[in-house]
């Protein structure tokens, strides 16, 4: 039991209680000073051999992995995934309806979409779009009600609109993406398999790929818990919860598709699943647009055969899985609560939350509960640590105010110059940043 809690301290953070357990009953520390002030001069003579005879002692990886609380949770905005090009939602809107999408299927989506705008919403060209809460709150609201959005736009249109608007977006995130060395240097710096002597997990309000694909270029064999039901697309039959680094998608992911009927959840750490296997696109959908569209030319214009669009297990059609921007979000699977459940667990386990890109949107009141059931669940306890909140963004005042307003302005610490600042100054002596 003492290893394991000397072990879970973070490198340079041990306690005199720590020390004095050493002392007690490790002879080959038994010299170390029971009071150490000059903690960092002394790393390399003791911290390190201590913290590596205390892994000696933990005897089984997968015992670390299950019984030491993982001590930070990232929480990761639009912000984050813009780090690495992605567009931010406002930035989307130019995109959206871009001529570079020129597929016959493209075509029919980008008319589809700018006659709904122009009905509901009368949009016209140069216009900028609504915001995309309004587009699928209105949407999903009908839609999910059986009900019309006016005349023309029966509950079957609504959600072939709402199929075709999620394959766009899905194709303007597949079209932007560079590595980015500050998400690289974060990732080293925190990740179990790249650093051993840290714990953390993510909570992930982007549908995108940003973290996965960067988690796999430093270590091609890293393993990810999406802390739910899930199978490997490639691999099937391995098991359904890997142990591995807990992510939770709160909203779903790209590289998700679901099974309606087996209710099986598939997903592909190399890529965007949901648009390669063109998900949720269907014949029907594009002849209510498009009358002249015949099976075969929808065949051809996917470029995919329809076995590489069908379920592991039942050989049905699979789709997305991910749960829109409207206020309204369809947790209709056996997914979301499992996420849902360990995200409010591990945020709850965790001393510190790192809030990356994010800015407390009033639409995610749903997750905002969530931060402050795990905030306060244990709070009670004189052994919980006070947890350390930081928010790295742009100095952006609004986002400072909502957070200030929402955990009490003492407790929590900004970083304005976004993840490059933050990475930098964690680099600073090897020290995290973050004590408040
Ligand atoms: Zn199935």
């Amino acid at each position: 039991m003492a290893w394991k809690s000397i072990l879970s301290l973070s490198r340079g953070h041990f306690t005199s209680h720590s020390i004095y357990t050493l002392r007690a009953n490790a002879p080959a520390f038994r010299d170390i000073p029971p009071v150490w002030s000059q903690r960092r001069i002394c790393w390399e003579r003791y911290a390190k051999p201590i913290y590596e005879f205390c892994r000696e002692m933990v005897p089984m990886r997968q015992n670390i992995h299950q019984n030491i609380p993982i001590s930070t949770t990232f929480v990761l905005g639009a912000g984050f995934s813009k780090c690495a090009d992605l567009p931010l939602q406002a930035e989307f809107s130019s995109l959206l309806l871009s001529e570079e999408f020129n597929t016959d299927i493209d075509k029919v989506i980008t008319q589809a979409m700018k006659e709904f705008l122009r009905d509901v919403f009368d949009w016209h060209e140069g216009r900028e779009l609504p915001s995309f809460e309004d587009i699928f709150t209105c949407i999903d609201l009908s839609a999910g009600t059986g009900h019309h959005l006016g005349i023309k736009y029966t509950p079957k249109v609504l959600r072939a609109i709402r199929r075709m608007a999620i394959y766009r977006i899905f194709s303007v995130l597949d079209r932007k993406f560079s590595t980015s060395e500050d998400i690289n240097k974060l990732l080293r710096s925190f990740c179990t398999s790249v650093n051993p002597a840290s714990r953390c997990s993510f909570v992930v309000l982007n549908w995108d790929i940003v973290l996965e694909k960067h988690l796999r270029q430093l270590d091609p064999a890293v393993t990810i818990d999406y802390c739910c039901p899930c199978y490997d697309w490639n691999n099937p039959d391995t098991p359904m919860r890997p142990v591995g680094i807990p992510v939770c998608k709160m909203h779903g992911s790209s590289n998700w598709v679901y099974c309606d009927n087996c209710k099986s959840l598939f997903f592909d750490l190399n890529e965007k699943l949901s648009f390669h296997t063109k998900a949720g696109l269907i014949k029907s959908d594009f002849r209510l647009f498009d009358e002249k569209f015949t099976d075969r030319q929808f065949d051809a214009a996917l470029e995919i055969s329809p076995e590489k669009r069908e379920c592991k297990f039942c050989r049905n059609m699979v789709s997305s899985h991910i749960a829109t921007f409207s206020y309204r979000k369809s947790f209709r699977t056996p997914a979301y609560p499992s996420i849902w459940y360990h995200a409010e667990k591990l945020l709850s386990d965790s001393d510190r939350w790192v809030f990356i890109g994010y800015s407390l949107p009033e639409a995610d009141y749903e997750l905002k509960h969530l931060l402050k059931v795990a905030q306060l669940r244990m709070s009670h306890r004189k052994s919980t640590r006070k947890k350390k909140i930081v928010v790295v963004g742009k100095g952006d005042v609004s986002t400072r105010h909502k957070f200030e307003r929402f955990y009490g302005s003492e407790t929590i610490k900004f970083y304005d110059g976004g993840l490059p600042e933050y990475v930098s100054k964690m680099c600073e002596g090897g020290n995290l940043p973050d004590s408040v």
